[in-house]
């Protein structure tokens, strides 16, 4: 048997809304369940768990996996970001939900065993903060009023007042601000009504939060706890704010920016704003698009090359400005057909093959093939012994890919590094419309 369509009369209203907000919502990358702190319900207190088989994911038409249970509280918007499903200018139905709808929803759900956890975010109605008020009110009528314990991650508004910001950061786990472009001239072109200073400030905030709970929660447990003869001593709970943090997600391929622009802009979230996460979308087109947009989506690989450029910088020990340069007509673009951690290395033959023996853990990490978990076994491994090829098998680690790289102490590659072919320029044609 086959449902009816959503639009059909048939069709519940609330069925109806949940069919409408839950595919608008599906465009947000940014809402990876991550990081947070364990909770559960074990001995009969409260709802549901941060931990377990996670949450419920759903699928772009392009057939990415690219979201977890996520709905708008309204697809109503008074902003007109040309790149936006929901901006008000778009030809797409609508529909709102009430507060008590979206915790009946959730609740309902999780009760059934189809959900993990809440994404909220939202279209702004009225203004910022009202916007703001309802997303809030949903995440504390669920924490307050039915205990609940699953994992919360909330939009936020930069435009929102921060005493909003403060109150979403006691309810949620993690807090996401889309800075959505890596350029403030690509926000100006695309999203007029949005303010690039308003959305880092927005961020600072944040930071500044989530640096004070975690600094508290520290000071807490370092301090010894002392009790009455005769009391059970608790210690208070420490204020909560984000603990797994805030997120953003910049889309890839609606404007100009090349991939050094957009890696730049990750560094200084990274670093100035503490993010956890900086999700990449690929721009996909929309219905009824403005004619500022591509008409194509960027090659998914360059999303793809991106996200591993990004772990590259994060746990890799690599500058954002190293892992790209400039072409001779001045752009930075990832080459698509060799990951960036090879081409890094092809680019820079001079600094290989690397001694597994004798070589510091930050240029082992640089080896194409190498992980982390990879390197700290060698590095323990070679305090007792010297390293042979035969310990990169027991690994598992692609010997294809490592043995051109490195020196063991059986093992020197003859040619074969000189031998591989320079990455070849990426074709990028997302932009040619600029
Ligand atoms: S503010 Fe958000 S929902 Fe509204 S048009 Fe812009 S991106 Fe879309």
């Amino acid at each position: 048997m086959t449902s009816p369509p959503s639009s059909s009369p048939d069709v519940h209203p609330l069925q109806r809304k949940l069919a409408i907000l839950a595919d608008a919502a599906k465009y947000d990358a940014s809402c990876a369940s991550s990081g947070t702190t364990k909770r559960d319900s074990r001995g009969g207190q409260g709802m549901g768990s941060t931990e377990g088989s996670g949450i419920c994911h759903s699928y772009a038409p392009d057939g990415r996996c690219i979201s977890l249970l996520k709905i708008l509280m309204t697809n109503f918007c008074q902003y007109d970001c040309l790149y936006c499903v929901n901006r008000v200018s778009s030809n797409v139905p609508r529909a709102r939900f009430s507060v008590q709808e979206v915790v009946e929803l959730t609740l309902d759900f999780y009760r059934r065993n189809c959900i993990e956890g809440l994404f909220l975010s939202s279209g702004i109605i009225q203004n910022p903060d009202y916007t703001m008020e309802q997303v809030v009110e949903v995440a504390r009528c669920l924490r307050e009023d039915h205990d609940f314990r699953g994992y919360i991650h909330l939009k936020t508004i930069p435009d929102a007042s921060p005493e909003l910001l403060r109150r979403a950061g006691r309810y949620a786990d993690r807090l996401s601000i889309n800075i959505e472009l890596p350029t403030d001239a690509g926000l100006a072109t695309l999203a007029p009504e949005k303010d690039g200073l308003a959305i880092r400030r927005s961020m600072a905030r944040l930071r500044v939060h989530i640096d004070d709970a975690k600094g508290a929660s520290a000071e807490q447990k370092a301090t010894p706890l002392r009790s009455l003869p005769a009391t059970n001593a608790r210690r208070a709970e420490a204020p909560r704010f984000a603990p797994a943090g805030q997120s953003t997600q910049m889309i890839v391929g609606a404007d100009a920016a090349d991939d050094g622009a957009i890696l730049a802009t990750s560094a200084t979230l990274y670093g100035a704003y503490r993010l956890r996460r900086v999700y990449y979308s690929a721009f996909s087109p929309i219905p009824d698009a403005s004619a500022g947009l591509p008409l194509a989506a960027p090659p998914l690989i360059r999303e793809h090359r991106l996200y591993q450029a990004d772990w590259l910088m994060r746990f890799y020990g690599f500058a954002h400005d190293e892992i790209i340069r400039p072409d001779a007509q001045g752009r930075s673009l990832l080459a698509l057909d060799v990951d960036p951690k090879t081409a890094w290395a092809l680019a820079h033959r001079e600094r290989f093959p690397v001694d597994l023996n004798r070589a510091p853990r930050e240029m082992l990490l640089r080896v194409p093939g190498l992980g982390v978990k990879a390197v700290e076994r060698l590095l323990a491994a070679r305090r007792v012994r010297r390293l042979r090829a035969a310990d990169l098998s027991r690994l598992h680690v692609p010997l294809g890919r490592v043995l051109p790289f490195v020196l063991t102490e059986d093992h020197r590659p003859t040619r074969q590094m000189e031998a591989m072919p320079v990455p070849r320029k990426p074709v990028q044609t997302q932009a040619s419309l600029f």
